[in-house]
């Protein structure tokens, strides 16, 4: 493929191109490119690597709106009992527009952290692996779980917590049946319990063998609130970070969602082992859960990617719109415009978000990487004539990809999704969110 300008996470090259065969990169250059048999030319586009997406919840794209200035506890406590009728069905419409927005924004390697499974309603987790499969997303969707109902003094009711045994059973059935660790996998499970303060400590140490017994990755929500935090420490004497050690819970195969109240010490000790983080911007600035210490843990050197979230706390699945908040809120924190700049930005949203999912096959245009190609439009009006094109792209992040390339498939071309149709997601969205509101 060739485009205006190949950004490819590290060099930027006027004119350049890419060359890919069998979805991978064999090689970078610009002027005249080698023969191939497809050629993909965007000369008014900015070509980089595909965009990664470190957390979201796919199915509450059915469920935006609500709540609209309550804090997390408010918001999960009135969303909960509508979380509780969703079925296959309903994922499935909430995924592919998740997926679809994701994809028509430029992002190719998304995880989606799905933690509520209603009794008696099978194959939620089919319908995420199965969609991601349809529309062509590299897909990590983490088995996450709740046990830790309000009876037994956690947060939400009853009725939405599993049991223990069923999950771990269940966890362990979706690796066999999905997981692929192979370099260029399209599919990988992650085993995700949802929080601190919707399982038990046991279920997060059993979570953790088993993870580790199959050789899959970790995640789960951490330090996202100060509500969370005073729930730690007056259920279990501990900071959330602590709990967590003590439960097994740190090293490089974890990466934990938002990560916003660590102290120094915790900073240094996330860094020091490797544990990533999932910076969400649009969704703490929306819940006013506060600002991460972004900055702080990339001089300590941990491993940091950008997250959308849920869609019912961002009402929007945009990575580049993460990467633009990002920026912007790094410099409101530091009250400096030299806080987060926009290549570090671009790196959050492209290889930091690969290392939180332990791609080293991802996150930029180089030989041997896999072809995870985004392309944006900079003739537009919002781009037209702007000096510094990589950072004009975070500053006015665009709304939608001009050309998007899975694994050296092309998925959106023109702007356009190939692999679904928009409007109808569109309008089952609305069907499935009307149904769900009761
Ligand atoms: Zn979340």
């Amino acid at each position: 493929m060739k485009a205006g300008l190949v950004y490819t996470g590290t060099r930027e090259i006027e004119n350049g191109w890419v060359h890919v065969r069998q979805g991978e990169i064999v090689e970078v250059g610009s002027g005249p490119p080698p023969q191939a048999g497809e050629v993909v030319d965007e000369p008014n586009c900015v070509a980089m690597p595909g965009l990664v997406n470190a957390h979201d919840h796919m199915y509450q794209w059915a469920t935006r709106g609500y709540v609209p200035d309550g804090t997390l506890f408010e918001w999960l406590r009135a969303l909960y009992p509508v979380w509780a009728r969703i079925d296959a069905d309903s994922v499935r419409v909430a995924a592919r527009a998740a997926m679809a927005r994701l994809l028509l924004c430029g992002c190719t390697l998304s995880t989606d952290h799905h933690y509520v499974f209603p009794r008696g309603r099978p194959g939620l987790f089919e319908a995420l692996v199965e969609t991601a499969r349809e529309l062509g997303l590299r897909f990590h969707p983490c088995r996450g779980s709740m046990s830790l109902g309000e009876s037994k003094g956690g947060l939400p009711p009853d009725s939405v917590v599993e049991r223990e045994d069923a999950i771990l059973a269940h966890t362990e059935g979706m690796i066999a049946r999905y997981h692929d660790p192979k370099p260029g996998s399209m599919c990988r499970v992650v085993v995700a319990p949802c929080s601190p303060f919707s399982v038990t400590p046991e279920l997060m140490r059993d979570s953790a063998a088993l993870a580790r017994r199959h050789g899959v990755r970790l995640h789960t929500h951490l330090a996202e609130t100060l509500d969370e935090e005073h729930f730690c420490l007056e259920k279990f004497g501990r900071r959330p970070l602590e709990l967590m050690e003590d439960l097994g819970w740190t090293g490089d195969d974890v990466w934990y969602a938002h990560g916003i109240h660590l102290n120094d010490a915790e900073i240094d000790r996330i860094a020091e082992v490797g544990t990533g983080i999932a910076h969400c911007p649009s969704s703490n600035m929306r819940l006013g859960a506060g600002a991460c210490r972004v900055e702080d843990l990339l001089r300590a050197g941990a491993r940091v990617g950008l997250g959308v979230d849920g869609a019912a706390s961002n009402e929007d699945a945009n990575i580049a719109t993460e990467a633009h908040q990002a920026l912007l809120l790094a410099r409101v924190r530091a009250t400096s415009p030299t806080a987060l700049d926009a290549r570090a930005a671009w790196r959050l949203a492209t290889q930091g978000g690969a290392e939180c999912l332990g791609r080293d096959d991802c996150g930029s245009l180089e030989v041997g990487k896999r072809a995870d190609i985004a392309c944006f439009r900079v003739d537009d009006l919002a781009h037209a004539g702007i000096k510094d094109l990589v950072a004009a792209l975070a500053l006015a992040p665009p709304a939608r990809a001009q050309t998007v390339i899975v694994n050296g498939q092309v998925v959106v071309r023109d702007g356009r999704l190939l692999t679904a149709d928009e409007d109808e997601i569109a309008r089952e969205v609305a069907a499935t969110s009307a149904r769900l509101a009761g």
